[in-house]
């Protein structure tokens, strides 16, 4: 749990989930939502935004080299998104749970299973992409791959007034 932080000032794992704009056109922003929802995670931001080239580039900074990394981009500015900070419970639950059950139990990790694999033919059925979408190009959502990378697009996407401190009554009921 080293990553996690001092007990007193613990540092909780937040993904960056995106509603990509050929979900947003289809009528799918409720669904997709819902699906964290569901799960159990809440939301500490969430907002409609048409992405710049520049911050899209720089979101995809990785893949820059791709041949698909110009479409991409073209893809990713076509029309708005919908932004995301997903958590599973805040640094006061996990102060209150003292955490001795949480390490490595991710909300990055489990955000990705729920979005499934980026081939949505590929993905499973039950993920959101196994469920909603049929090509790569147009897979509708994005999800942070690792607790660093939701750090860094988090910064990217939001201000800092942006996001919202809140205590979700359903942790409780979620963890023991
Ligand atoms: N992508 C694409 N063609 C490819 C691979 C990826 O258009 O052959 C797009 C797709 O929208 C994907 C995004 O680039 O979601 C980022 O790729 P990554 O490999 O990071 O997939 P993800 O993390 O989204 O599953
Ligand atoms: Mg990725």
């Amino acid at each position: 749990a080293s990553s996690l932080g001092s007990p007193a000032c613990p540092e909780v794992e937040q993904s960056y989930i995106m509603i990509k704009p050929d979900g947003v056109q289809r009528g799918l922003v409720g669904e997709i939502i819902s699906r964290f929802e569901k799960k159990g995670f809440s939301l500490k931001g969430l907002k409609l935004f048409r992405c710049p080239k520049d911050l899209a580039q720089e979101h995809y900074k990785d893949l820059k080299d791709k041949p698909f990394f110009p479409t991409l981009i073209d893809y990713i500015t076509s029309g708005p998104v919908v932004c995301m900070v997903c958590i599973l419970f805040t640094a006061t639950y996990f102060v209150i749970l003292s955490c001795k059950a949480w390490e490595g139990a991710g909300v990055v990790a489990s955000a990705r299973k729920l979005i499934g694999a980026t081939n949505p033919l590929q993905a499973e059925p039950g993920t959101i992409r196994g469920d909603l979408a049929v090509q790569t190009g147009r897979n509708v959502v994005h999800g942070s791959d690792s607790p660093d990378n939701g750090k860094r697009e988090i910064a990217l996407w939001f201000k800092e007034g942006e996001l919202c401190q809140w205590e979700s009554v359903q942790t409780p009921w979620l963890v023991e």
